[in-house]
């Protein structure tokens, strides 16, 4: 049974007419649970439905890629949410939050601090409705650390991890995993299958980013995309082939790496075990 810690299924790629099935497909393979991610105060209500309509999880949060358009008040919405829905079982992390300073927008000094204030701001939401964190991790991961050091939420997923073995250390210790997913079956990701590869079992998570980040099999080269191909839809139900992708990079068997990446996932987003 695996568990696919990261998948936007209300994203405007999936049809809400044809996402029961297309879950549905992805359970048939095993994909026994997902996690809905928050992308901006809009979507909550949406992803909240679609977690109860599925049988699946969700977070609650503001994406670093949506602060540009978030206002103060938002944080105030928050709060209120996660207070109204502290009960809900299917509420299992305050995400998807944190800090991109890989688009260079929002690397300006102006747009860096007001990511910083909605970061910090909702790790002090998770601490105190004791809610893990779900953290977008693009060339912010000092950044983020920093953060957590200094508001400890005691754990969560880094989502997307892509940074050096040091860091995912330092994520370790503050108790999170570390989320992996299609970037990892490119044989030229070299670094990153590495980590994945001899980091502990225990930190690792798996997960889709569906509809984004497409395993190498569903992949389109800019070259085609220009040239009027679109790309690729990721999925959950490519988490099993995602997965066996790294139960062979770490000599493992998949229903072994299926079971211990669900076991973690349960760890560090407890309400999850309560689902099971
Ligand atoms: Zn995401």
């Amino acid at each position: 049974m695996w568990t696919d810690t990261h998948c936007h299924l209300d994203a405007p790629e999936f049809d809400p007419d044809r996402v029961v099935a297309q879950r549905a497909e992805a359970r048939a393979l095993g994909v026994a649970r997902c996690v809905i991610p928050a992308v901006e105060r809009r979507n909550w209500d949406t992803v909240r439905a679609l977690a109860h309509r599925l049988g699946d999880a969700y977070a609650l949060g503001i994406h670093p890629l949506y602060v540009p358009h978030a206002q103060d008040d938002d944080l105030l919405a928050l709060d209120a949410a996660l207070a109204a829905h502290r009960d809900d079982p299917r509420l299992v992390a305050v995400g998807e939050i944190g800090l991109d300073f890989f688009v260079p927008a929002l690397g300006e000094p102006a747009m860096r601090e007001r990511q910083t204030h909605f970061y910090r701001a909702q790790l002090r939401l998770a601490r105190r409705h004791g809610l893990p964190v779900i953290l977008h991790v693009r060339r912010s991961a000092d950044a983020l650390l920093k953060g957590l050091r200094e508001l400890p939420t005691g754990g969560g997923i880094a989502h997307a991890f892509n940074g050096s073995a040091q860091q995912a250390q330092a994520f370790i210790d503050q108790g999170f995993a570390l989320g992996f997913g299609g970037a990892l079956t490119f044989e030229p990701a070299r670094q990153l299958r590495r980590l994945a590869a001899e980091l502990s079992l225990d930190a690792l998570v798996l997960e889709t980013d569906a509809p984004d980040i497409p395993p190498q099999w569903l992949y389109v080269t800019a070259a085609d995309r220009s040239a009027g191909v679109p790309q690729g839809v990721n999925h959950p139900r490519e988490l099993p082939r995602i997965g066996a992708v790294l139960a062979a990079l770490r000599g493992l068997g998949a229903d072994a790496l299926a079971h211990a990446t669900s076991a973690n996932a349960r760890r560090v987003l407890p309400r999850l075990a309560a689902l099971a």
